[in-house]
Formats: C-alpha cells, sequence, structure tokens
C-alpha cells in the first residue's frame, strides 16, 4: 500500500493565491480570485507533496 501526502489546499508564500486539490482533474484548482496570476508561485507544501499517483 502506497501512502501519499497530499494536502488539499495549499497557498502560495509570496501573493496569498490558494489552491485546492481537486481529485476529478488530479490537479490544482484556484479556490480564490486573489493572487497574482503572473507570480511564480512559491507554496506552503514544498517538501511534503508528493505528486505520484498510481
Ligand atoms: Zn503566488
Amino acid at each position: 500500500m502506497v501512502e501519499l501526502n497530499v494536502p488539499k489546499r495549499r497557498r502560495c508564500l509570496r501573493c496569498g493565491r490558494e489552491e485546492e486539490f481537486d481529485e476529478s482533474v488530479h490537479g490544482w484548482v484556484v479556490s480564490s480570485s486573489s493572487g497574482e496570476t503572473y507570480c511564480i508561485h512559491e507554496w506552503d507544501i514544498n517538501g511534503t507533496h508528493n505528486p505520484i499517483a498510481e
């Protein structure tokens, strides 16, 4: 059994943009309209997010 540590929400440390993980698309969707579109987002989940899903 593979144990995944995938958070359901992440927040950019630089512009405050918030996203939620949508399992139906296996990707992040913006949960709020705040933040900079062109920001090179620096998420608060660095190091704990394992994007690999089998
Ligand atoms: Zn950002």
